[in-house]
């Protein structure tokens, strides 16, 4: 099974990622708990690429064919040998990301996202969890947080309140495998709902 976690920066998508990776361990599951940008060596080279140095370096074009590339690595080196051993695959991110940040956020280039995610991807979640949180708090959260590779988090509140609404747009569009988790509770009350719905969805 292959479940992805979605949500704008600071939802706590990692943290409820990371919380059902060990409750479906505790269940007898093996999880590969893994994450974009990155997830293999090669795809981690991209998101330093990506991630790091001048954030105007890459047209929105060379950042979508960047971010393919780097899924495209990630599926052939992790995912999709997870998923032929019978683990459960978790990840961190996955194209909806890309559909959102590159595909409509950066420009109107979702055809683009869609026509290269189709030649080289193929392969959707069975379960995606967006995890949905009122922006301020999550920008909020996510500025608290130490690290320097999130150069996209200084773009401020006016993106997130876009990206949440992104993101639900996604959900809908995508209906039957996303269902949206009100992240703004306790992270307790947020991994119990999430690990409830996991097992309805995939009998796990
Ligand atoms: O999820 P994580 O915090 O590791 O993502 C790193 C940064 O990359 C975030 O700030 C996110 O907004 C950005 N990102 C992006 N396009 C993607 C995936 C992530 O701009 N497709």
């Amino acid at each position: 099974k292959f479940i992805s976690f979605e949500g704008i920066d600071g939802s706590g998508k990692s943290t409820q990622a990371r919380a059902l990776a060990d409750h479906l361990r505790g269940a007898g599951h093996e999880v590969v708990l893994t994450r974009e940008p990155g997830g293999s060596p090669g795809a981690e080279e991209i998101r330093r690429l990506v991630l790091e140095g001048d954030p105007d370096r890459w047209s929105a074009e060379t950042e979508i064919l960047l971010f393919t590339a780097a899924r495209r690595d990630h599926v052939e080196k992790t995912i999709r040998p997870a998923l032929e051993a019978g683990k459960v695959v978790i990840t961190d991110r996955f194209a909806d990301s890309t559909r959102l940040y590159q595909g409509i956020t950066r420009g109107d280039l979702r055809g683009l996202v869609d026509r290269l995610h189709e030649m080289m991807i193929g392969v959707e979640p069975d379960l995606t969890f967006v995890i949905d949180m009122d922006p301020g708090t999550g920008l909020s959260r996510a500025l608290g947080r130490q690290g320097t590779e999130e150069r996209f988090e200084a773009f401020g509140e006016e993106l997130q309140v876009k990206m949440r609404a992104g993101f639900l747009d996604l959900a809908r569009q995508f209906a039957d495998r996303c269902v949206v988790i009100d992240g703004g509770r306790a992270i307790e009350a947020v991994a119990a709902d999430v690990a409830r719905t996991a097992e309805a969805r995939l009998g796990a």
